[in-house]
Formats: C-alpha cells, sequence, structure tokens
C-alpha cells in the first residue's frame, strides 16, 4: 500500500459552527474534522453543546453561522440535499424513540421502503440480518412495549442501519437504561466500531471510550475544549475542568 492510501479521508468537516438559542451561544466557533473510519467519543458537563453539534451534522437544528459540510456538500435547507444526507447519517437517541404502534420488523424496514422504495420481500431479509447483527432476530414480530429498554435500543441501532449510513451518531445511547443492559448496546457499538463505521458517540461511558475510541473530545460551555487518542487523553487529563469532569463520571 502506498502511504496515501492510508491517508483518513474527511468525511464530516465543522468550520468555526455556532449556535445561539436567544441569547445563550451554546455553539462557539467549533471547527473540526470527521475522517472516515474514525470513532470519536465525545464528552463534557450537561449542557456544554454535545447534542447540539450532533443535531446540526444531522440538520434537526440548524446552525446559526460557519460551515458543517457531509462528504463536501454543505448541510442546508436544500430539500434533495437534505434528504441524501439524512440517508448517509444514521443517529441514536438516548430515547429510542421506536414507533410503538409498529413491530420491531416494521420499524427496521420503515425507512427503507418509504423512502429508499425497497421492495418489502427485500426490505424484510435486510431487516433480519441486521436484526440478527444486534441480537433481535427472534424479536422481529414484538412491539416495542414488549421488549426491555437495552432491546429497544438495539432495535433502534438496526433501524438507523437499516438506511446503510456512513455515519453513525449517537446521542447518549445507553444514558436510560438500566445499568445491567448497558453492556448490550454497547457490544453492539463495538461491533459496528471493529467493522469500520465512522461514529460520533456522545456517552459518559468511560471504558467504551478507552477502548474503542480513536479520539476523545471534551466540550466545555460550546467549545472543543480538548481532543486527544485516549491513551493521552486519560493518562494526562489536560486541565483540570478535564480532570473534574472525569472525577464525576469514572
Ligand atoms: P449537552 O448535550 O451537552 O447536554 P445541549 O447541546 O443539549 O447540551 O444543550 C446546550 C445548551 O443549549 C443547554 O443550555 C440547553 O438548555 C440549550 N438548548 C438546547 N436545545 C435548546 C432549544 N431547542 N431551545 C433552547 N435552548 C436549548
Ligand atoms: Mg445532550
Amino acid at each position: 500500500m502506498t502511504a496515501t492510501t492510508n491517508q483518513p479521508k474527511p468525511y464530516i468537516v465543522a468550520e468555526r459552527v455556532c449556535k445561539s438559542f436567544g441569547a445563550h451561544q451554546v455553539l462557539k466557533d467549533v471547527s473540526t474534522v470527521f475522517h472516515t473510519g474514525e470513532v470519536t467519543v465525545i464528552i463534557g458537563a450537561s449542557g456544554s453543546g454535545k447534542s447540539t453539534l450532533l443535531r446540526a451534522i444531522n440538520r434537526l437544528e440548524p446552525h446559526d453561522s460557519g460551515r458543517i459540510t457531509i462528504d463536501g456538500v454543505d448541510v442546508c435547507d436544500d430539500l434533495a440535499t437534505l434528504q441524501r444526507q439524512r440517508c448517509e447519517v444514521g443517529m441514536v437517541f438516548q430515547q429510542f424513540n421506536l414507533f410503538g404502534h409498529m413491530s420491531v420488523l416494521d420499524n427496521v424496514t420503515l425507512a427503507p421502503r418509504r423512502i429508499r422504495r425497497t421492495p418489502r420481500t427485500q426490505a424484510n431479509d435486510e431487516a433480519m440480518q441486521l436484526l440478527r447483527r444486534v441480537g433481535m432476530q427472534d424479536h422481529a414480530h414484538k412491539y416495542p412495549w414488549q421488549l426491555s429498554g437495552g432491546q429497544q435500543q438495539r432495535v433502534a441501532i438496526a433501524r438507523a442501519l437499516a438506511m446503510q449510513p456512513k455515519v453513525m451518531l449517537f446521542d447518549e445511547p445507553t444514558s436510560a437504561l438500566d445499568p445491567e443492559m448497558v453492556k448490550e448496546v454497547l457490544d453492539v457499538m463495538r461491533g459496528l466500531a471493529r467493522g469500520g463505521m465512522t461514529m460520533i458517540v456522545v456517552t459518559h461511558e468511560m471504558g467504551f471510550a478507552r477502548e474503542v475510541a480513536d479520539r476523545v473530545m471534551f466540550f466545555d460551555q460550546g467549545r472543543i475544549a480538548h481532543d486527544a487518542p485516549p491513551q493521552e487523553f486519560f493518562s494526562n487529563p489536560a486541565n483540570d475542568r478535564i480532570r473534574a469532569f472525569l472525577g464525576q463520571v469514572s
């Protein structure tokens, strides 16, 4: 292999992104690059802007100024662009947000059928493969209320994967779970990372960050205050605020 083929490819680029809610500036000149195949863990105190950044990437919350591009294309309100980018970007939330009136299988096949126009039999086959990947193949015909939180979150991951995204955003995917269910969800995420998925994960699970992340980013009051490989990040916290934060969550 030549050196150039090993170059990580910039996939999502944020340049001086700002966002305010009223007088409260929540993102302050956030600039960073997320590369293809990279797993980034974002940590930081509640209210520091972590979710807002993920939501800006997915255009669930438009930013005020600065620029975000996905694979070189501006995140913007043009409908065709928005729809294409939403297919490329999978998102998993703290509250699993499954459709309560639909079976697990229908939750997973809905978007491919509606948006990609995948025929039902093909969508079902692909969904079953994904459900197998998250260990939920035996629950395909159940409804969300019949599942534990951990099972619902694994279905939510399968549902996001069904659109064949190029990047997965996770916003505190285990924070609403009982402790005994955290591992089964983190195991699925570990598998995804091992498979080369580009991931941006907001989490307080420091074990996951140490083990799986390529880089750990610390958000502080709307800014990326530190960004380093996990070994460096955890062995030698760059400042007192990080040390204090790690003291609270570890
Ligand atoms: P984090 O995910 O790091 O906890 P958020 O990005 O959710 O932080 O929020 C950052 C700040 O922005 C918080 O003070 C929050 O209250 C505020 N905020 C987030 N969303 C909204 C909104 N839709 N309207 C007003 N304020 C908001
Ligand atoms: Mg948040």
